[in-house]
């Protein structure tokens, strides 16, 4: 018999990493490559956290913790959702996770039974549909375009809508796009979840990277109702630059946070306890508005720049971004597959990015910038020749 479950087997690896790590390989081989692979930002964590962690580290927070997470980080995650996004939740809805994506993992496996459907604008970020697999649901990918600046429409949303339908996955400031949807499209959105008994996850993880006229809306504020069927999930990792840290956290009702916690307790238990040190000084210390004022208004130059040169690239077209760090770039009318195109971008021009097809459309790739300026440049240069080379 076939030594892996079907379940596991019928999961790829993910793209997103297989080019990255081809391009590090050709970097160890001593080749500049330009890398807009990362999904990452290129600053160290602020220093304030660090010497939490530290001090955590110092003072013997060495040892087990709750499943759920530190009690003190918990109230902190609490507060900060009242205070930021308007969300009524107590510490005890709140659960500490390695990462945004435990956090959406978690949701996942405790609120999917086999067959279940769930809800999934495309593109989206690679992980929504595998872990729907892994819990044996059935992803239901609803398409956008450019021309709706990749946001489905409340309609669109209705449409998909069956009687297995159980989730709808919502991630605005979106990666792979960098969209961010209005309030006013958010509560668009909310009705049609409350009209059909939905439930949803609204990945929030990008929150904290707006640019020009964005406003971020938790869904789950929009009225009590709906908060009582949403889990926000969100994470240190891309505002505070705290990637390697792995902390993130979901905030859920009650008995939805004892299901996720004790899932936790069988597979991760907590996380590293002096780590969630340096999280309660992120979230406390008003040192931290600043640092992230900071990474946000260099992100948003890149962005400016970045836009500027690639809406005169001949042969690719591309909708100003209002969040996160990506640029989606569409290259339908260059003819080749995202792959293909990235494949020979990295390969001949030493220029790395993830192809569109990872976030299920083939005819754009993504570029980050969080890379520095320097870097931007550079790599937009060899990005022009060689689409200049394909026209
Ligand atoms: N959600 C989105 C949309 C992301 O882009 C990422 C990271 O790339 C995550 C969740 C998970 O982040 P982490 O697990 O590093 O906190």
């Amino acid at each position: 018999s076939q030594t892996l479950s079907q379940r596991v087997a019928q999961v790829p690896a993910s793209m997103t990493l297989v080019i990255a790590a081809k391009g590090k390989a050709m970097q160890a081989e001593g080749i500049d490559v330009c890398s807009f692979s990362a999904g990452e930002p290129d600053f160290p964590t602020p220093q304030h956290i660090v010497e939490a962690a530290k001090r955590a580290l110092d003072e013997g927070k060495t040892r087990y913790g709750p499943a759920a997470g530190e009690l003190q980080l918990r109230e902190a995650i609490a507060q900060k959702l009242q205070t930021d996004n308007q969300l009524d939740v107590s510490p005890q809805q709140i659960q500490v996770t390695n990462g945004g994506k435990q956090a959406i993992y978690n949701a996942i496996t405790a609120l999917i039974n086999p067959g279940d459907e769930v809800i999934i604008p495309a593109p989206y970020w690679v992980s929504y549909p595998e872990m729907v697999k892994l819990a044996e649901g059935v992803p239901v990918i609803l398409p956008t375009s450019a021309e709706s600046n990749y946001k489905i429409t409340p309609e669109q949303l209705k449409g998909a809508i069956t009687e297995r339908t159980k989730l709808f996955v919502l991630n605005s400031p979106s990666n792979p796009t960098g969209m961010v949807y209005s309030p006013a499209e958010i509560r668009a959105l909310a009705q049609v979840v409350l009209d059909h008994n939905l439930w949803v996850l609204s990945d929030e993880i990008y929150e904290k990277l707006l640019y020009d006229d964005a406003e971020h809306l938790s869904i789950g504020s929009v009225s009590p109702e709906l908060g009582d069927r949403t889990i926000t999930c969100s994470g240190f990792a891309k505002a505070y630059s705290m990637t390697g840290w792995r902390l993130g956290y979901l905030a859920a009702p009650l008995p939805l946070i004892k299901a996720t916690s004790t899932l936790q307790s069988h597979s991760t238990s907590n996380v590293c306890t002096f780590a969630q040190f340096g999280a309660i000084s992120a979230l406390r210390d008003p040192k931290s508005r600043d640092c992230i004022e900071q990474m946000r208004q260099a992100f948003d130059k890149r962005r400016q720049y970045m836009y500027d040169r690639l809406s005169q690239l001949p042969g690719t077209s591309v909708v100003k971004p209002k969040g996160a760090f990506y640029m989606y770039v569409n290259i339908s009318k260059l003819g080749l597959p995202s792959y293909e195109f990235c494949e020979r971008l990295l390969e001949e021009h030493h220029v790395a990015a993830i192809p569109g097809i990872a976030f299920g459309t083939d005819d754009c790739f993504r570029l980050s910038y969080a890379t520095d300026l320097a870097s931007v440049e550079k790599g937009l240069d060899r990005l022009e020749t060689f689409v200049q080379g394909i026209n």
